[in-house]
């Protein structure tokens, strides 16, 4: 069975700096192979809590370097691989991760295979096929993904500013998670606002689209109320992330854990 589990949802500087919500990133059950996702503030205290094991791991990979995306990507890595005495799995993020000012730090390296992130990208792992189709428009080098299983595809679109492209990128995927951390632009920080989300959601129309990484606005406004709005009005299915939630892609099940 694969799956997705919500370690945090909270995205933007209030939300996660104040644990509105938890900021952990998502892991990934698809068939054999377990991936981290974004591992933001928490991350390794949510995998516990939830009762993963981070030596399941097969890869960590980060969509940018901003903090509530990679803050606990040492720490995770060193979980994974035993504290680096069983070296194993991969590190998968974009060049400036690793370049100046690293959030990845030296020491943890050897422990992991790196994989730095280019546009078109394609690895396989496990037969998993990931191919990071676009560089986002954020800040900071930023790749989302499409992960091709045996459930059928699922796209990540992470922190962005909208541009058609992404449209053309995503195209043909069954799942998608969104992050949305605005109801309103502003253009200084270019993230997705709600508008722009449901916008994508009804190009691209997957079978079922999750808004996840919210910001103040965002939760102000119910994430849940949103997501039923873009249900109505694009016909599609969507639901709202909620910290520590499972969703199975098979059969479309969700599970809250009361986290
Ligand atoms: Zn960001």
């Amino acid at each position: 069975m694969s799956s997705v589990t919500f370690l945090g949802t909270g995205g933007g500087r209030m939300v996660v700096l104040n644990q509105l919500r938890k900021s952990g990133g998502f892991w990934l059950k698809l068939d054999d192979l377990n991936i981290l996702h974004d591992p933001g503030p928490g991350s390794l205290v949510m995998i516990h809590q939830l009762g993963l094991k981070p030596r399941d791991l097969d890869a960590i990979i980060l969509s940018h370097r901003h903090i509530d995306h990679s803050c606990d990507v040492n720490v995770v890595t060193e979980a994974m691989t035993g504290g680096g005495f069983t070296p194993r799995g991969h590190l998968i993020a974009p060049s400036d991760c690793f370049n100046s000012d690293p959030v990845i730090l030296q020491y943890v390296r050897p422990f992991v295979e790196i994989n730095e992130i280019k546009k078109g990208m394609e690895i396989t792992l496990k037969d998993i096929t990931m191919k990071f189709p676009v560089e986002n428009m954020h800040p900071v080098e930023t790749y989302g993904v499409i992960y091709t299983f045996r459930s059928g595809r699922l796209g990540y679109i992470p922190d962005t500013e909208y541009f058609p492209g992404l449209v053309t990128a995503y195209e043909g995927v069954d799942y998608l998670i969104l992050n949305v951390v605005r109801m309103k632009t502003d253009k200084r920080i270019r993230h997705l606002n709600m508008d722009e989300a449901a916008e994508l959601i009804n190009m691209i129309r997957p079978k079922k689209a999750i808004l996840t990484h919210f910001g103040l606005q965002v939760l102000k406004s119910s994430p849940e109320h949103q997501a039923k709005l873009i249900s109505e009005k694009t016909g599609v299915e969507v639901i709202a992330a909620r910290d520590g939630m499972t969703v199975n892609f098979k059969n479309g099940n969700v599970n809250n854990s009361n986290v």
